[in-house]
């Protein structure tokens, strides 16, 4: 490969929204046989919006959305932002504001803790209210069941060592993802889905896309996420990932090509190879296209 030939690929991938880090990404995308994609903000448009909130017996509604919202608010994850998003808007009817956030932290494909008005929250999957010594009383199990099953993530809300509420968020499918997932196929890719959300979500976003349930990876952690990669390495694959989160970084750099939507987080874009400014897996099409036909020019 001569060097012209493949930094012509890098000007034409430019005019196609393809932002290449260098030529010799052009090499490995070329090799790519498995394309390894992250459900929320990369499948999903990561748009979430909050439908409903249910609350344990004796709890008030509002004051569940209120510190949910609160707490959410110091995170860029697209379920925070839908809670928080949700909690301003209500805030703002009653003309008051959200209370402010001390020792926030995150924990990777979990949820959120942190201190708010003095309360000790907890926003996050159900188990991780589990992990931390409370279940889940039956009837807010149940509605987060129920809202899991119908292909939506459910949150759940404690502070002081109590569940308060459960929270159900819905998430759309980027309209070009199926057309998207059908070429990758047709160019002989294997796509699979990885998600740390829910079994059942990923399970409806699989079928709506045309991923086959056996090529779907759930409910995994941040670091897992590197692991599925490294095992496919393992078996003889050459795998690229497609992300868009901070907690998809290690498992872009870990790929022989990272690709990041171009609406994701400044940590996972350093993180990959090159960059689809159009937040479109349609692009992912046009970068794989691209790489083999600049090759086979130069040949
Ligand atoms: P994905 O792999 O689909 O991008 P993540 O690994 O980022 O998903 O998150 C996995 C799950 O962890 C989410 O579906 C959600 O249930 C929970 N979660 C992550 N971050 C938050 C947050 N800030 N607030 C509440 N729940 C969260
Ligand atoms: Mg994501």
């Amino acid at each position: 490969a001569t060097p012209t030939a493949l930094l012509v690929g890098t000007g034409r991938g430019a005019q196609l929204g393809l932002l290449i880090r260098g030529p010799e990404v052009l090499e490995s995308t070329r090799r790519v046989d498995t394309i390894v994609l992250d459900k929320t903000g990369t499948v999903t448009t990561g748009e979430m919006t909050l439908l409903d909130v249910a609350t344990a017996a004796g709890e008030d509604r509002d004051e569940v959305l209120r510190l949910a919202g609160a707490l959410e608010n110091a995170s860029e994850h697209p379920v925070g932002r839908a809670i928080s998003r949700a909690a301003a808007a209500a805030a703002e009817r009653s003309s008051a504001e959200l209370p402010g956030v001390t020792e926030f932290a995150t924990k990777e494909g979990l949820g959120v803790r942190g201190l708010v008005a003095g309360r000790a929250v907890l926003v996050g999957r159900p188990r991780l209210l589990t992990g931390c010594s409370q279940p889940l009383p039956t009837d807010l199990a149940e509605i987060a069941r129920t809202a899991e099953a119908a292909g939506r993530t459910a949150v759940a809300v404690s502070w002081d060592g109590r569940a308060r509420g459960v929270l159900t968020i819905a998430d759309a499918v980027r309209p070009t993802s199926a057309a998207a997932i059908r070429e990758l196929r047709g160019l002989g890719l294997r796509p699979i889905l990885l998600t740390g959300d829910n079994a059942s979500v990923a399970a409806t976003v699989a079928a709506e896309v045309g991923i086959a349930p056996e090529d779907v990876v759930a409910e995994v952690l941040p670091a897992e996420k590197t692991e599925v990669v490294r095992r496919l390495q393992a078996g003889n694959r050459v795998v690229a990932m497609v992300g868009d989160g901070v907690n998809d970084a290690a498992a872009l750099a870990q790929a022989d090509l990272g690709l990041v939507m171009g609406t994701g987080t400044d940590v996972a874009i350093e993180a990959g190879d090159l960059t689809l400014v159009r937040a479109d897996l349609l692009a992912a099409v046009d970068a794989i296209r691209l790489a083999r036909r600049t090759l086979v020019t130069i040949q």
